[in-house]
């Protein structure tokens, strides 16, 4: 738990033209609120992820947690109507991030057409922290559609910021981290060994660059998810989060058939072509394919019962490399949807530390916060 270089590695929001076409920061700040209610709604998960060959989860064989606040029952909210609140996990036993932290709080919901989530986004296992910021409890309130629709064209991830979450409650970024430290500005974060074993770090709130499934599993509410064993191979992954244009995101392996008698590993088909120390966007190239295995540039596909989704890939991008859906507001920025508002930064300006400082650089002056 090396705290290295802690100035080199102060994940600021310099925004900046890049890549990914974003410019808000990866800066997030997050307002206190005390909650113990765990799993609301969720239907009471007993770890039956809904997977891909369409085993578990909607099943409708109940819970033994995470019942809900009010006494309501949660047959509006969970499995066999559309709703996959029954995908995200019960945390009401989840040891949570250590003693410093607050209880991890989840909440999911469907409400009309969306899927609501609101979390403090405290990890449910031990925190390692691998970058110099701290953990902060922050105020998550998530919206996307039940109803997602592949678009004509697919629309670029933001360069920093939220591009979604997962069924633990908390965010993911694209793959590249931010501009600091300089010599691997917007490098892939997962190449450069910044990430704990959950392949997730803090910039203010916690956040992925890249999903572990043993971490993300009902199994995985444990305080060392990374020391758990390996899925099992031969069995599709469940859903480990779901995109902000609202289409779900499966570990790696799925049907290959829609009886699901063989399951694979699918792959991303973006490949590296220079070195990813910086500027992710530059080193990896995606290379159409017509293996079935391979994915399209988002990291998605048609599935075989024909249904568009992403998947979790062991390689660049690793969650999802664009949106082939549409993306709900909220995207890129604070990572939170009702967070702080960035600052609009004109070209050539960059932003800093979230402190709706345009034109660094990065001064005591003009970021307290951190500096
Ligand atoms: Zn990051
Ligand atoms: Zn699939």
């Amino acid at each position: 738990m090396a705290l290295v270089s802690a100035s080199a590695l102060l994940f600021t929001g310099c925004g900046d033209s890049g890549p990914g076409g974003g410019t808000d920061g990866e800066t997030e700040t997050g307002s206190m609120e005390e909650s113990t209610t765990a799993g609301e709604g969720t239907g009471g998960s007993t770890g039956a992820a809904t997977t891909e060959d369409g085993t578990g989860g909607q099943g409708g064989t109940g819970g033994t947690g995470a019942d809900t606040d009010d006494g309501t029952d949660t047959d509006d909210t969970g499995a066999g109507d559309g709703c996959p609140a029954d995908v995200f996990l019960d945390l009401s036993s989840a040891p949570g991030a250590g003693d410093a932290y607050p209880d991890p709080v989840l909440e999911v919901e469907c409400v009309d057409d969306k899927l609501l989530v609101h979390s403090n986004g405290i990890p449910h296992y031990r925190f390692i922290p691998i970058t110099p910021n701290a953990l902060v409890e922050q105020d998550f309130n998530w919206e996307i559609t039940l109803n997602p629709e592949v678009a004509p064209e697919p629309t670029d991830i933001p360069l920093l910021g939220l591009v979604g979450f997962t069924v633990n409650g908390l965010p993911f970024f694209g793959a590249n981290e931010g501009p600091q430290p300089a010599d691997e500005a917007f490098g892939d974060p997962i190449y450069n060994q910044i990430m704990d074993e959950c392949l997730g770090h803090t910039a203010f709130s916690y956040h992925y660059h890249a999903l572990v499934e043993r971490c993300l599993i009902q199994a995985g509410v444990v305080d060392e998810p990374w020391s758990n064993p390996a899925p099992p191979q031969g069995e599709p992954s469940p859903i480990l989060a779901f995109a902000y244009d609202g289409f779900p995101i499966y570990g790696a392996r799925g049907c290959l058939d829609e009886g699901c008698a063989e399951v694979v590993e699918y792959k991303s088909s973006w490949v590296q072509i220079d070195d990813p120390t910086q500027n992710a966007w530059d080193a990896y190239e995606y290379q159409a394919s017509d293996a079935p295995e391979q994915l399209d540039r988002c990291n998605g596909h048609y599935g075989p019962k024909g249904d568009y989704h992403y998947h979790a890939t062991a390689g660049f991008p690793y969650i999802i490399g664009c949106f082939a859906g549409t993306p709900g507001e909220g995207v890129g920025g604070d990572g939170g949807g009702g967070g702080m508002e960035l600052p609009q930064c004109e070209p050539g300006q960059t932003m800093c530390c979230g402190d709706d400082v345009c034109d660094g650089p990065e001064t005591a002056d003009n970021c307290p916060a951190d500096c």
